[in-house]
């Protein structure tokens, strides 16, 4: 969603700022949100914004050696020393709200995305993500898919009663406590996230210790609560039927969080001097497209609407946006 422009908000802030500057840093801290109008409300994850968290257990990890040959920058996108995820990042979800309901609240709309990030790893996509590295190595493009649970609310959540929520799906055994996972607790149309789903992102990720262990999280959701804000089309190229695009919507955010949580798991590896990170550089930039046809694999809504598409995996056709290639000149790119 468009958010207000310019003047409003500059005054408003420039009014509240000096008494409020303490708090406005602790609430940009939280977490990395993403929306087609919200660049300039991006928080910028460096050190200092980490130092308001106040939760002794999140201690930064500790800054590498001299960073060696391994990490290459140059490229339009700065490295600050963290980590990023190595190896093949499992991805879990947590399923909130009520999914066995109606329009894309359903059973199939959790299969397609279950098969969507089944099937993403090792993608056209997904590889751009293997430009970034650390110190002892990059990234794969791998990811597998780890399984999902379902809690069953009609309560709205809250940045911390999303955390308690990622928690609980641990610590009650339904999801593993994984260091290389990231979890996403994806929300139904119904269900609304009151630090500003909707309004000020359409997702975000972020990392909390939980038990110990360093937990990336996300949240994502139903995008068909404001497909004007968070869709690109309001049927995409796997809607069930004309309308319903939360299927694609979803798939689009869910890649952008999960190329970042991968890139920069701790808010501190990947971002540039305006505190973008990888996806956040293209966001909602989907490239070249094509369209939807009779001989795509489209849903037969997908193919009626001639929706667009711009990657095709594990049988399925999809509008994701572009991520930012950290080679070369560094662009938004569908592939390497
Ligand atoms: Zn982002």
């Amino acid at each position: 969603m468009k958010l207000p422009q310019g003047k409003i908000r500059f005054a408003s802030v420039f009014l509240f700022m000096l008494l409020a500057a303490n708090f406005l840093m602790a609430q940009a801290v939280k977490q990395h949100v993403d929306n087609p109008g919200q660049t300039a409300m991006d928080p910028v994850p460096d050190d200092i914004t980490h130092s308001h968290r106040g939760n002794p257990n999140q201690a930064l990890p500790a800054v590498p050696g001299p960073i060696g040959q391994a990490v290459s920058t140059g490229h339009g996108i700065n490295y600050h020393n963290g980590p990023v995820m190595k190896g093949t990042p499992n991805v879990y979800v947590i399923w909130y709200g009520n999914w066995n309901g109606t329009g894309s609240n359903t059973a199939a709309t959790r299969s397609a995305i279950e098969h969507f990030l089944g099937t993403i790893g090792g993608s056209a996509l997904e590889l751009v993500n293997s430009t970034y590295g650390d110190t002892t190595g990059n990234v794969t493009g791998n990811v597998r898919f780890g399984g999902s649970t379902i809690v069953s609310s009609s309560t709205n959540l809250t940045d911390t009663s999303l955390r308690t929520t990622v928690n609980n799906a641990i610590s009650s055994g339904a999801l593993p406590r994984d260091s290389n996972g990231v979890y996403f607790v994806l929300s139904s149309s119904n269900i609304n996230e009151t630090s500003g789903f909707c309004t000020q992102y359409c997702g975000f990720h972020t990392h909390a210790s939980l038990g110990g262990t360093d937990v990336k999280y996300s949240f994502v959701g139903n995008v068909d609560r404001c497909p004007s804000g968070c869709e690109s089309q309001t049927t995409g190229p796997n809607s069930p039927v004309s309308g319903q695009g939360g299927i694609d919507g979803m798939a689009n955010v869910i890649s952008h969080e999960l190329e970042e949580a991968i890139s920069d798991p701790d808010l501190n590896a990947w971002f540039d001097s305006s505190g973008q990170e990888n996806a956040d550089k293209c966001n909602f930039n989907f490239g070249t497209t094509s369209t939807c046809t009779s001989t795509s694999i489209c849903s037969a809504a997908g193919k009626a609407a001639a929706a667009k598409f711009n990657q095709s995996f594990g049988g399925n056709d999809y509008l994701l946006q572009q991520n930012w290639r950290n080679s070369g000149a560094g662009a938004c790119a569908q592939h390497l």
